[in-house]
């Protein structure tokens, strides 16, 4: 008995520490943008029905078992079956699972540090070509060579592209990560 409470305790601390920009993070992760209000209800509630939830936001139902099946999936809730002893109709009530969010935001981020990462690489190794026609791309030096230094899109010149700026946002972007994960 006293293990189980001290876990509850453990799982609440955790979750007030679950700030909205992490679970904005959690719903853009899933796809899904009414997730977000739907973990910020799971997360003050011990455990609760859909139809709760359905009631709780302007969430149709439908949406609501749809979301919850995909956090379900990611082992991010857990589900308890009963019968309704009137209707004789299935009652499923859910239950976030605070340690879970945690390493699946971990493991998110991970994720996200790994495709910076990627980019970063390719922002330093490469060179730069661009028309500077808001909407056309920049190219490296080896395709803009191939185009003869003409934009494919709108035919103008492709002149050098610094990017400075991106290599230095993406380099903050990777650092705090790294802070975040700790490495
Ligand atoms: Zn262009």
């Amino acid at each position: 008995m006293e293990n189980t409470v001290h876990h509850l305790d453990k799982s609440v601390a955790m979750l007030s520490n679950l700030d909205d920009a992490t679970l904005l993070r959690v719903a853009t992760a899933l796809g899904e943008e009414d997730a977000v209000k739907l973990i910020g209800i799971l997360k003050n509630a011990e455990e609760i029905t859909d139809d709760e939830i359905a009631n709780k936001t302007s969430i149709r139902l439908n949406s609501v078992r749809k979301i919850l099946y995909r956090l379900y999936d990611h082992s991010l809730v857990s589900l308890r079956r009963t019968r309704d002893p009137k209707t004789g109709w299935f009652i499923f009530h859910w239950k976030l699972q605070p340690d879970q969010l945690e390493g699946f935001i971990v493991s998110q981020k991970r994720r996200v540090l790994e495709k910076l990462n990627t980019r970063l690489e390719f922002e330093k190794n490469h060179d730069f070509f661009y028309c500077y026609t808001p909407g056309c791309k920049r190219v490296p030096f080896e395709e803009a060579v191939e185009l003869v230094f003409r934009c494919s899109t709108c035919s103008k010149p492709l002149m050098h592209y610094d990017n400075d700026k991106i290599l230095q946002a993406l380099t903050k972007k990777v650092e705090t990560l790294r802070k975040e994960l700790g490495e």
